[in-house]
């Protein structure tokens, strides 16, 4: 076993700021920072969220959604050729032919694989790393779901509403809040294990943006125990599965239908060619684009690829120009930048405050908010530079969450209960977070909008279904904690028993790729370089330095 770091993380200058935070903590503890106005709100985003700043959204200039705004990381990875020979490549040859075709092994994909099987098509589930490699299993804080006395799906849906700030697609809201009941009963049937009070009855608690206590959790590994479920049923039901297997480009046939995909073993470097009647994109969000420099709290393949594949293939988007920002982000010690500290430390009572000791925003505000005050705590107040954030010892901005709060209003024990993996995560660098505050700052969390879908899960592109969070609308520009966990089960439940159920009636025609070729005449045409390529796969961390010194070397492809 690793032994346990023994030396103060905390360097002087930031104990020294820790001892303002210990020293307001008897007074904040019965104080309540002010909720903001919504012209205060609006006021605060516009101001500091990094979604406004200038320069930072670029317009599309090809493609359906062209005109629209994304950030310019997404707009690299669209602006780019297929990692195909669309005339070349060979659609003679079908490795595959299923009725459904899942493409993503996260949340939405199993879902969406286990209900198009049980509505008696055949699926295949393709996915780029093992399966339940995602940001599902990622998930922490809960998910929401009106079920109790005291809650309805219509209270549900005004704060949805509110979250997304109305910009929301009321029907898919509609499917969400409706639909959450029976998904928290389906998962309970497949084993799921949410925490219970001793009468059995669930333990809910509030998220930002919530006017009733209805997240539901597992302690603070929610999304891998609901993955654990998922995936042992995908596997117990023998749905055929395809590891570290990525999706590369979408099939269409004659009549413009989406048809399959391309898919391309990354182990052996093989292409596969999957028809099918039906397809369900899975494949997640797009951390990993570290969109202006954020870091991430994603797992390594949230790269956009779906966005790319769907959107070559004429599907168009909602809502691309609104990225979330998770508001704490650990930013503190560095080998932990960017890993998520679940808004549930906040649920418990954790206040935000700066360097001088001092709250600066009700914790519990939307995320879009939280994060603006955070951001704005540490921009330079004077002339000298000098913010009312830290600045931590790899030169980024952060403020305190004052996490030993937590046992002080909930009793000694309650972080070890309630946020085991958190507690962990800290211990690991020598950090108590039941003694001292943690550092953190805003990470790249969720993109809220996505591939536009209807209540059906069915895209602008007939036959193919969109699911999680590669999809957009439900959220508005905003979403709310535990609304995504609840979506992926909500949406890919709903993209697998409709993809089934229009395998039924559907016949392919001939195969082709012609969309590639005329998505390429675009680039063509706008003098795109022909050495853009997309989908990115995995991102790429090799430093100048490394590239330079692999130049030369025999490429992975050159071993045969
Ligand atoms: C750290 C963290 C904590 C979170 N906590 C919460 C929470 O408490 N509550 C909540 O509601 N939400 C939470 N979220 C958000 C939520 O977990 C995700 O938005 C959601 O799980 C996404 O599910 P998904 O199925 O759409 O995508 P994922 O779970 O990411 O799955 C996508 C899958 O597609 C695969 N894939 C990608 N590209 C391809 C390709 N080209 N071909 C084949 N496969 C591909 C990926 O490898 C992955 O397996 C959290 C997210 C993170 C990162």
């Amino acid at each position: 076993m690793a032994p346990e770091p023994t030396q103060d993380p905390y360097p002087e200058y930031m104990r020294k700021s820790m001892e303002q935070v210990s020293a307001s903590r008897s007074r904040r503890m019965a104080e309540e920072f002010p909720r903001l106005t919504a012209d205060q709100k609006s006021d605060i985003l516009k101001s500091f969220h990094p979604d406004h700043r200038a320069g930072k959204m670029v317009e599309i200039k090809v493609g359906v959604s062209k005109g629209e705004k994304v950030p310019e990381e997404v707009e690299a990875v669209l602006q780019a050729y297929s990692r195909l020979d669309a005339k070349a490549f060979d659609l003679g040859r079908i490795d595959f032919d299923v009725d459904v075709l899942v493409i993503g092994g996260g949340g939405a994909g199993s879902a969406a694989a286990l209900m198009a099987q049980e509505a008696g098509a055949t699926v295949l589930l393709a996915t780029k790393l093992r399966l339940g490699d995602a940001n599902t299993m990622m998930a922490q804080g809960g998910i929401q779901a009106a079920d109790k006395d005291h809650d309805s799906p219509t209270r549900h849906y005004l704060d949805v509403m509110g979250g997304g700030g109305y910009h929301n697609l009321p029907e898919l809201v509609r499917a969400l809040v409706l639909d959450a009941p029976v998904v928290m009963d389906w998962l309970q049937d497949l084993g799921t294990m949410f925490d219970k009070r001793e009468n059995g009855t669930y333990v809910t608690i509030h998220g930002g943006g919530t006017s009733r206590k209805r997240m539901h959790a597992a302690r603070d590994y929610s999304g891998a125990e609901i993955m654990r479920t998922l995936r042992d049923e995908v596997r117990n039901r023998g749905i055929q599965v395809l590891e570290f297997t990525s999706a590369i480009e979408l099939l269409k046939d004659d009549q413009g239908k989406c048809a399959g995909a391309v898919l391309y073993n990354m182990e052996t470097e093989e292409h596969f060619v999957c028809r099918a009647k039906t397809t369900v994109v899975a494949t997640g969000g797009a951390g990993r684009l570290h969109v202006q420099g954020f870091p991430t709290t994603n797992h390594y393949g949230a790269t956009a690829d779906g966005l790319v594949l769907a959107y070559r293939a004429r599907a168009p988007f909602i809502y691309m120009d609104a990225i979330q920002y998770h508001p704490t982000g650990s930013i503190f010690p560095a080998q932990i930048e960017g890993l998520l500290v679940t808004e549930k430390v906040r649920g418990l009572g954790a206040q935000l405050v700066n360097a001088g000791g001092e709250q600066f925003i009700f914790p519990l505000e939307t995320r879009d908010v939280v994060s603006s005050a955070i951001i704005r705590e540490c921009k330079p107040v004077d002339e000298k530079g000098r913010a009312k954030g830290l600045k931590t010892l790899t030169g980024r901005d952060g403020v305190w969450l004052d996490s030993p709060m937590i046992e002080l209003k909930h009793g000694a024990g309650t972080v070890q209960k309630e946020l085991p993996a958190m507690f962990r995560q800290y211990k690991r660098t020598n950090i108590d977070m039941t003694k001292d505050p943690i550092l953190i700052y805003p990470t790249q969390h969720y993109q809220n909008g996505g591939i536009r879908i209807d209540a059906d899960a069915e895209s602008g592109l007939a036959n193919l279904y969109v699911a999680g969070e590669a999809s957009g609308g439900v959220h508005g520009r905003n979403r709310l904690m535990g609304n995504s966990l609840l979506d992926i089960l909500v949406f890919g439940r709903r993209a697998g028993k409709n993809a089934a159920e229009r395998a039924r009636t559907t016949k392919i025609g001939a195969l082709t790729l012609g969309h590639v070729e005329a998505y390429h005449k675009e680039l063509r045409g706008l003098g795109v370089a022909p050495d853009r390529l997309s989908p990115m796969l995995l991102p790429d961390y090799r430093t100048p330095g490394t590239k330079e010194r692999q130049k030369g070397q025999v490429p992975l492809a050159g071993r045969v």
